[in-house]
């Protein structure tokens, strides 16, 4: 079975067309970190697609204030208009599917699916830190998670971390060798918005039977997804920021 991992979505059609065309041919199944929406513009595209194509899933923190009861201070200015946004854009049963997406931690044969942590969908391990305090509560050799948009991989070292992250700049795929004796955390990194100073769409291939996790980054029409942007009249960073992968 191959595995095609994407997180962070975040309502960016164009980036996710662009993963989906370069990843294919080279993957079985579908498996998503969560985030589908907020912050672009076509919510409706991305979880239209979402159900229809794919399979575990575990829902992000934008996903779960789809419900309209969900509080919205945790949120930035920028997040909570886009959230806001989305709510009155998206389609009744869109929302409904969104907000009732499984909370994670999300355990598959023999990898979890989380948002943040295992232990919590709002916290971020983005630093070798946060990675020794997460493998405390993880409950499968491999963790797909996401939030962070920082694609990267942790591995357990006895009582230390290892961090790895793309070795070259502007890379367009690397390879991570997963160690059987070893417990990973994995972020596939974010389709719809990349915070590594990266502004490709970020995603990666898993093949448990080779135990090799290939990390990727698709180019994409990001001018067409900045004027949606534009056009719903969202906030003008999140059409700024694609560009710079912030
Ligand atoms: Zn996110």
């Amino acid at each position: 079975m191959r595995y095609l991992l994407i997180s962070d979505i975040h309502s960016n059609w164009e980036a996710l067309q662009a993963v989906v065309a370069d990843a294919a041919g080279q993957f079985d199944r579908i498996l998503c970190c969560g985030d589908l929406v907020g912050y672009g513009a076509d919510p409706d595209l991305v979880v239209d697609w979402t159900r229809a194509n794919v399979g575990p899933i575990v829902r992000g923190n934008h996903d779960r204030v789809m419900g309209d009861a969900e509080a919205l201070e945790w949120f930035n200015p920028v997040a909570r208009a886009a959230i806001l946004w989305t709510r009155q854009t998206m389609s009744p049963a869109n929302l409904e599917y969104a907000a009732n997406l499984p909370k994670g931690p999300l355990h598959c044969d023999a990898f979890t699916l989380a948002h943040g942590t295992p232990l919590d969908e709002d916290e971020y391990v983005s630093n070798d830190l946060e990675a020794q305090m997460a493998f405390a509560y993880v409950e499968r050799p491999v963790t797909f998670f996401g939030h962070t948009h920082v694609q990267c991989a942790f591995q357990a070292v006895r009582r230390s971390v290892q961090a790895f992250r793309s070795p070259r700049r502007q890379a367009r795929e690397w390879a991570l060798d997963l160690d059987p004796g070893s417990w990973y955390l994995v972020n596939p990194g974010s389709v719809g918005q990349p915070r590594d100073r990266d502004p490709r769409a970020a995603y990666a291939l898993y093949e448990p039977e080779s135990r090799e996790v290939l990390f990727r980054r698709a180019a994409y029409d990001i001018a067409a997804a900045q004027r949606k942007i534009q056009a719903a009249g969202l906030p003008e960073p999140l059409a700024s920021r694609l560009a710079g992968g912030r």
